[in-house]
């Protein structure tokens, strides 16, 4: 039934299921996990009204501009009271009304002296309860055609429970199929509210099992490859840094150095504030393992950050003969056919890159060492495949993690795992100052910006959106360009990156910057990842109020990294009562292990904006961030479970098992 294709449902022409396909909807099971977004509820306090009547015309579609087309439904009810239904580039609205026939309808009203209008319009009659779903768009299909669509699947479908009976009964859950079926179209609030805790719940009992087989499968390999330590060669190394490493940096190489000689296999996590210099920690330790003859993988989140990796590797290797490779998206496919012949042979190679190391037909024969930069980018499972890459079993793993995990969340998400901690920044680090500004005083910024270029410093602006957006007031990528093009910095050269440029424009981009060729630099949070130009001395963060703190402080981390001291300034346009505190966090402290616990405190009093550890870690509904009371259930579901000792325990645990591979961001289901 769920692997049934979508043409299959009563209602799903060729025109839809085409839309659907579009969308990557094509079995009846892509459907009902195609969440809603949001909820409205019918409540007519809140500036929506309900108009029942019948459509007494459809009028013409007016064509606003180029992005704007106008749709207008006039309806009638029995009072002889006139309603305008108005629509918004949603021209097909037109054909789900009828002139002649009878609707109920809602949406956000206004009142003008001889009719309402009522905007983006839904029909009611469709659903009698008073929490109406909202689906992410699909364009050319109307939310209510999608909700009748998911219900009629749902009138049909009956899914297998997947959690064990005595954890329902436990926590008082109610079943899969109920709260699927809430999911899509809830009775009540309290209804919709039963599913989302049930969700959480499972999402996050299923993310601890998962760990915890794969933590088991790292210790149970815990007889690890014994490395020889080349001691000549790595102080040789050290000598030919152009700066002493930290005791903090000694510490952990030399952990890391006593680890790879013995005969257990590495699985450590590497904290360290923005610049404390994790890199060359890594660099140092994979040196040994290459030296040994084995490959290394180096993994990172983004293309430009390999790059940059890339770049300083082939820079400290000058003179030590190590085969390095680059592997991301951008290579092209004959070279890349090249590398990958190589990581099927024997010879040791130091190999950086992103996601595209995690594809399938990359095969790493010999494969020794590998490390997670920016970790908190990766999910369990990716890090998982990558790890049953290496054919010798005992690879080690180093992760190395900038953003740092509250201590009260570690203990859940990362126990099992040794950790290394960087206190110390390198000596001659330079302070980041941070200021905070407002919209309003943006020649004061200028001003800013001209003094530090004049001096021959680099400027970052990041903004929260590439392109103006009509639903939002926030500044874009775009509208900061062409304002700074028409100011006094319109002679600077000026440049500009976001993710939806092609990989090989970012890294032109990013190149000109780090050459010292572009003097401002505006982007979205695609910096914030790990990225280094030491000349560059002041970041402009728009719209700060949209940031996390630990977002905040990776961004800052960009400035200050060479000789010149660094200048952050945060630019707000609204400020409540909990902006007003984060930004004062901000310019308080510089400690990115407080700025994370604060982050918690200060989400955990209602705040949601910000930071999302959500999508990273693959979680639909629940947060980590602020589900800590579900963290702490589940935590003690699993003892209560093992101690219980049952056969469908067992075998629960056996088809999660199952699904360790599965990479997946709907950790629901699987
Ligand atoms: P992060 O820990 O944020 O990844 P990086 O490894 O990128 O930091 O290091 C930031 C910068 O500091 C790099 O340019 C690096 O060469 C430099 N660096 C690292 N260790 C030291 C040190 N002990 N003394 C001076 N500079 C250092
Ligand atoms: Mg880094």
């Amino acid at each position: 039934m769920l692997n049934k294709n979508i043409t299959s449902v009563k209602g799903v022409g060729k025109k839809y299921s085409e839309l659907f396909f579009q969308n990557g909807i094509n079995t009846i099971e892509d459907l009902i996990m195609y969440f809603p977004r949001g909820y409205d509820y019918i409540n007519l306090n809140s500036g929506k009204c309900v108009f029942e009547g019948i459509v007494s015309e459809i009028l013409k579609d007016v064509i606003v501009r180029k992005n704007l087309i106008i749709t207008t439904i006039k309806m009638k009810n029995e009072n002889q009271k006139f309603a305008k239904l108005v629509y918004f580039n949603k021209p097909y609205m037109k054909h789900s009304f009828i002139v002649g026939n009878e609707y109920k309808v809602y949406g956000t009203f206004k009142e003008s002296k001889n009719y309402i209008e009522i905007f983006n319009a839904e029909k009611v009659k469709d659903f009698t309860n008073d929490v109406v779903p909202k689906y992410k768009t699909i364009k050319g299909m109307s939310n209510t055609y999608l909700i009748n669509i998911v219900r009629a699947v749902l009138d049909s479908v009956n899914l297998e429970e997947n959690l064990p009976k005595e954890i329902i009964s436990r926590r008082k859950l109610i079943s899969l199929n109920d709260a699927i079926k809430n999911i899509h179209l809830p009775k009540n609030k309290e209804s919709l509210e039963e599913s989302i805790k049930r969700f959480k719940y499972q999402e996050i009992l299923y993310f601890f099992i998962k760990t915890k087989f794969l933590r088991d499968k790292l210790n149970r390999k815990s007889e690890g490859i014994k490395f020889k330590i080349f001691t000549d060669e790595l102080i040789k190394l050290k000598e030919s840094l152009d700066f002493q490493l930290t005791s903090d940096q000694n510490k952990v190489i030399k952990q890391i150095l006593l680890e790879q000689k013995s005969d257990f296999s590495i699985n450590r996590l590497l904290q360290g504030d923005v610049g404390s210099g994790k890199t060359i920690v890594a660099f140092i330790t994979i040196f040994n393992v290459i030296l040994n003859g084995y490959k290394v993988c180096m993994i990172v989140p983004t293309e430009v950050l390999a790059m940059q990796h890339y770049n300083e590797a082939i820079h400290l290797f000058e003179k030590f003969n190590i085969n390095i490779r680059l592997l991301v998206g951008s290579v092209k496919e004959k070279d890349k056919k090249i590398i990958k012949e190589e990581l099927k042979g024997d010879s040791p190679i130091f190999l950086i890159g992103t996601h595209a190391i995690l594809e399938d037909d990359v095969e790493i024969n010999k494969l020794g060492y590998i490390v997670f930069d920016e970790q908190h980018r990766f999910g369990v499972s990716q890090r998982s495949k990558l790890i049953h890459k290496s054919k010798e079993k005992n690879c080690d793993v180093l992760v190395m993690t900038a953003t740092p995990i509250p201590r009260t969340l570690f203990l859940y998400i990362y126990n099992g795992m040794d950790i290394s901690t960087i206190k110390e920044l390198p000596s001659n680090r330079k302070k980041v100052e941070t200021i905070h500004m407002k919209q309003e005083n943006r020649d004061a910024i200028y001003t800013i910006l001209k003094t530090e270029i004049n001096k021959g410093g680099q400027c970052y602006i990041v903004c929260p959106l590439i392109e103006e957006s009509e639903k939002m007031d926030l500044v874009s990528v775009e509208s900061i360009y062409n304002e700074l093009k028409s100011s006094e910095l319109s002679s600077y050269s000026i440049g500009f990156l976001h993710g939806k440029m092609d990989n090989k424009t970012k890294n032109e981009v990013m190149k000109n910057f780090k050459d010292g060729n572009l003097d401002i630099l505006i982007s979205t949070t695609v910096i914030e990842v790990g990225i280094s130009v030491s000349n560059a001395t002041v970041i402009v963060i728009e719209n700060a109020e949209r940031f996390g703190l630990s977002q905040i402080h990776q961004l800052r981390g960009r400035v200050g990294r060479g000789s010149k001291e660094g200048m952050c300034l945060l630019v707000t346009n609204s400020m409540n009562n909990v902006t007003k505190k984060r930004i004062s966090t901000l310019v308080e402290s510089n400690d990115g292990f407080y700025l994370s616990e604060q982050d918690l405190k200060i989400r955990g009093s209602g705040d949601v904006f910000g930071y999302k550890q959500h999508g990273d870690t693959g979680f639909v509904f629940a947060n980590v961030m602020n589900d800590i009371d579900i963290l702490r259930n589940v935590k003690e579901d699993i003892e209560y479970m093992d101690n219980l000792n049952r056969e469908e325990i067992n075998e629960f645990y056996v088809n999660v098992q199952k699904k360790l591979d599965v990479i997946d961001k709907t950790i629901c289901f699987n």
